[in-house]
């Protein structure tokens, strides 16, 4: 069992990469900064280490898994409190603690996802059954906020279908994955799995290797862009799990109070740094004065401050950037007339890159707080007065991640979800992912499933026999 102090030790180093806390805006710990040359040796390393691996039944590969899982479990708490340190999300609420659970819970679910051979023709003149085989070796490239539990759906899958994966978390937060890695090593053989804390350049060079049979990517659409452009030589697999600007639509049959905290927590979970959250929130004008109080009320009285502190749920922005983010959207949403109902008054000069919990309506859906992607805690909440308008709004922009539609009438709610264009639509909850259930974008939310059986074919190729 790890204590804090023990992981961060064992995954830091004194001269390397500063990490920052971004409650102080001040480094706490150095990252490894691996070469291109250690990408190189990963590699080598997994290629000796996968053959072995993908030789064991499916039943010893996820009993090494199981006792992975229950080592990182083991060492929950340390782990919770260097993602709070390092990524900044609370360790109450659903912050850091509720990250290591989905880490050892999707971890489990992976294990006990059955897959297995389809057979999918047996007239009794032909039969043909599906397989899938492993793909070799999977690179993985992943973001700041989530770190560790979008790290365990990437990688988790991976090695369950028997390959070898080398994986470079962000340059923001290095460290929970690192430590990750370091809890599950130790019960898979040795250069199976390396993490390589590493910048841009370093994601690039796995994009392009040809080594690669399959690289999965979470992250913005620009850099699924570009892994698409550095990877088409190889003709790699992909799974693009990118950015997501969330509707919801709340129709005229909901009771308010009932809907504001799950309507808050959709918004705001991880401070709003979450690839399916709410990001813009559509109320029937029957019920939109009620909701806009019901939520402003909740998300008035939720303590913000350091993750570190056990009565805050809200923290601060992982980045400097995305607090610039955010704070470009606001100014830009009250220069064009918005209402601020709720915050949009950072401390600029308050140490740490904490921005209130913000609430805006009023706004048009060409302000920019609307079209783009927030990925931090400002709602901009849009009046609409025809369920078939508010659809066609919904649906417009490029993303296509995930929504929710809020209702009483749960008939009502699935033929309004059936029509908007989401890989993922919820009702009367938003982003309440299921390890069983697939997880995937449509348009410019990327392409590919995780989670579930399906999760575990896009680790795999599929292999046909016939006969
Ligand atoms: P990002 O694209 O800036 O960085 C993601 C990773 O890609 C980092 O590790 C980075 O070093 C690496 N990278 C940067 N340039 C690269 C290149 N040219 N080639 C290869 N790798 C490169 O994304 P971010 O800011 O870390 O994450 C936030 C974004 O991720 C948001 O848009 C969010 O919605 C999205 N996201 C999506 C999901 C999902 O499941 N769909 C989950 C979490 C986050």
């Amino acid at each position: 069992m790890e204590t804090y102090e023990s992981l961060l030790a064992a995954v830091s180093v004194e001269h390397g990469t500063p990490v920052i806390d971004p409650a102080t805006g001040q480094a706490f710990a150095h990252a490894p900064r691996a070469t291109l040359d250690d990408l190189e040796q990963a590699i080598l390393a997994a290629r000796a280490a996968q053959p072995e691996w993908a030789a064991r039944t499916d039943e010893e590969r996820r009993a090494a898994l199981s006792a992975a899982a229950d080592e990182v479990e083991a060492s929950a708490e340390a782990l919770a409190q260097l993602i709070a340190r390092e990524q900044g999300k609370p360790l109450s609420g659903p912050g850091a603690r509720f990250e290591v659970g989905a880490v050892v819970g999707w971890l489990r679910a992976t294990i006990a996802t059955p897959l297995e051979p389809e057979v999918v023709v047996d007239d009794g003149q032909a039969k043909a059954t599906v397989y899938y085989r492993p793909i070799g070796l999977v690179g993985a490239i992943g973001p700041w906020n989530w770190p560790a539990m979008i790290a365990t759906w990437q990688f988790a899958p991976a090695l369950r279908m028997g390959n070898g994966v080398v994986m470079k978390p962000s340059e923001y937060t290095p460290l929970s994955v690192l430590a990750t890695a370091h809890l599950v090593n130790r019960h898979l053989p040795e250069g199976l799995f390396t993490v390589l804390a590493g910048d841009r350049e370093l994601g690039e060079a796995i994009g392009s290797h040809p080594a690669f049979g399959k690289v999965t990517f979470t992250g913005s659409a620009r850099t699924g862009q570009a892994i698409m452009r550095a990877s088409a030589d190889n003709l790699t697999r992909l799974t693009l799990e990118l950015g997501g600007n969330d509707p919801g639509i709340v129709l005229p049959d909901v009771d308010p109070k009932a809907i504001a905290e799950g309507l808050f927590w959709g918004a705001f979970i991880n401070t709003g740094q979450t690839c399916a959250a709410l990001k813009r929130l559509y109320v029937h004008e029957d019920v939109y004065d009620d909701v806009v109080q019901e939520l402003a009320a909740i998300a008035g009285a939720m303590p913000m401050g350091p993750g570190t502190d056990e009565q805050n749920v809200l923290g601060p922005l992982t980045t400097e950037q995305q607090f610039g983010v955010v704070d470009r959207l606001v100014e830009d949403a009250k220069a064009r007339g918005g209402r601020v109902v709720l915050g949009g008054d950072p401390d600029r000069d308050a140490a740490g890159w904490f921005y209130p919990a913000t609430l805006i309506d009023g706004l048009d859906d060409d302000a920019d707080l609307v079209r783009e992607e927030q990925f931090g805690p400002a709602l901009p909440i849009l009046k609409y007065a025809d369920v078939d308008d508010a659809i066609e709004r919904a649906n417009r922009g490029d993303a296509g991640l995930g929504a929710s539609v809020w209702s009483s009438d749960p008939e009502r709610a699935r033929e309004v979800a059936a029509r908007i264009q989401a890989g993922s639509v919820w009702i009367n909850s938003h982003g309440t992912i299921h390890p069983m259930a697939p997880f995937g974008g449509v348009k410019g939310s990327g392409y590919g499933l995780e989670f579930g059986v399906e999760g575990l074919k896009a680790m795999g190729v599929p292999q046909v026999i016939h006969g």
